[in-house]
């Protein structure tokens, strides 16, 4: 493979051993936990499977790595993982970040509830409003954490400026990539230091599994890797079997999903029972214009609004029969929320109001599904509110 190989040929052959054990062409399994060591070994050296170095995980960090056009990248048992792990690796007691006001609802809690029996502090900052930030750096200021696309009305902020920010400042910009995937955006090529994913959605792409990923600087990923050896959540040979399985597909899928996010998109934006579209592709979202410099394909979630309330909404989602009524994202079956009730259920109605999620808001990931199967499944349920 050409260094200079596109992203659909990388997640075919990134990380590929040629040739491969015993000649096989798909990498196998390695279950074992043990391996004979070699004189003079250091500890993060042994090839143990929580100290993420044996040749199923290495295999699948080259994948990882290529995938996110990065020196290096590592697995974790879950997207939690990765960011707790990260966190872990890069704030002690004392220490400062600044974060994103918006965030997966894990990450919030988990900022909201553990960083300060941890000694960490924080100061959420608008990631839309740069001029805002340096008033929220202190001192002791060590990481500037930021999603690429935002739950659950998708908004992208200036992340160009996250990164020339944070280079400025000293600090280490951290970004959760994990609803736009490494094929519509690669913060590593944009200058983030460290990106993750929950791997739970489009890496691995078919709902069955559980994992994270962490990319970034060969000296970076390994003080993480360091720290994920002590806390633990190293990923298991089987799941990791399955993500490589399905990263090879991401990008065939990604862009099937971008295509019936935006079909979607612009079907309901006409239509007179919608009340309102939020999909980074459209021209009147408000970061479209960003964005489109940002990234190379909107992602597959969209959310909306319809006119007749949470009672129509109801009725509509009662109507659907391709998509399941579920949580999650980023699968090949296209699923359908309202985040009132799943994602942002633990906020207080006032401030869901406050967030945009209002209670009759629709959270759609898209699936691969035909585009026209999807519209008209949409129209139909459509009809009926
Ligand atoms: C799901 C998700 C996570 C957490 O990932 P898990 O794999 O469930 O631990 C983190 N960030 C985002 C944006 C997610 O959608």
């Amino acid at each position: 493979m050409h260094d200079d190989a596109r992203i659909e040929t990388l997640a075919v052959h990134a990380g590929e051993r040629t040739p491969g054990p015993e000649g096989s062409v798909v990498f196998p399994i390695f279950q074992g936990t043990v391996y004979r060591s070699e004189p003079g070994e250091s500890y993060h050296d042994i090839k143990y499977l929580r100290l993420n170095s044996t040749p199923s995980q290495s295999y699948l960090h080259d994948k990882l790595a290529a995938l996110e056009g990065a020196e290096a990248a590592l697995a974790t048992s879950s997207g939690m993982a990765a960011i707790t792990t990260i966190l872990h690796a890069l704030l002690g007691a004392g220490d400062h970040l600044l974060v994103g006001d918006v965030l997966y609802g894990g990450t919030h809690n988990l900022l909201t509830q553990h960083a300060q029996r941890l000694g960490w502090s924080y100061t959420f900052v608008d990631p839309h409003d740069p001029s805002s930030w340096a008033a929220a750096r202190q001192p002791n200021t060590r990481a500037f954490l930021v999603e690429t696309i935002t739950n659950p009305l998708m908004r992208v902020g200036e992340l160009a400026e996250v990164v020339t920010f944070a280079k400025a400042e000293g600090l280490v910009s951290v970004i959760d990539n994990t609803f736009a995937s490494p094929v519509n955006f690669r913060p590593v090529e944009a200058g983030f230091d460290l990106v993750f994913h929950s791997a739970t959605k489009y890496l691995n792409g078919h709902s069955d599994l559980v994992a994270g990923s962490v990319a970034g600087s060969a000296e970076l990923v390994d003080r993480v890797r360091r720290t994920l050896n002590l806390y633990g959540g190293s990923l298991d040979p089987h799941a990791g079997y399955l993500l490589a399985r399905g990263l090879k597909t991401l990008a065939l899928r990604v862009r099937a999903q971008n295509a019936n996010a935006q079909a979607l998109a612009e079907f309901l934006t006409g239509h007179e029972a919608v009340l309102a579209v939020n999909y980074p592709g459209l021209p009147d979202h408000p970061d479209h214009a960003h964005a489109s410099r940002l990234l190379s394909g909107f992602g597959g979630m969209l959310s909306f609004r319809l006119r007749g309330g949470v009672d129509a909404t109801e009725a509509f989602l009662e109507a659907l029969s391709l998509p399941a009524v579920a949580p999650s994202l980023g699968g090949i079956e296209s699923l359908v929320t309202r985040p009132s009730l799943t994602s942002h259920a633990g906020m207080s109605p006032a401030d869901r109001e406050r967030a945009g999620v209002h209670d009759d808001l629709v959270r759609f990931s898209c699936g691969i599904e035909h585009s026209d199967d999807l519209v008209e499944d949409l129209g139909r349920a459509l009809a009926k509110v």
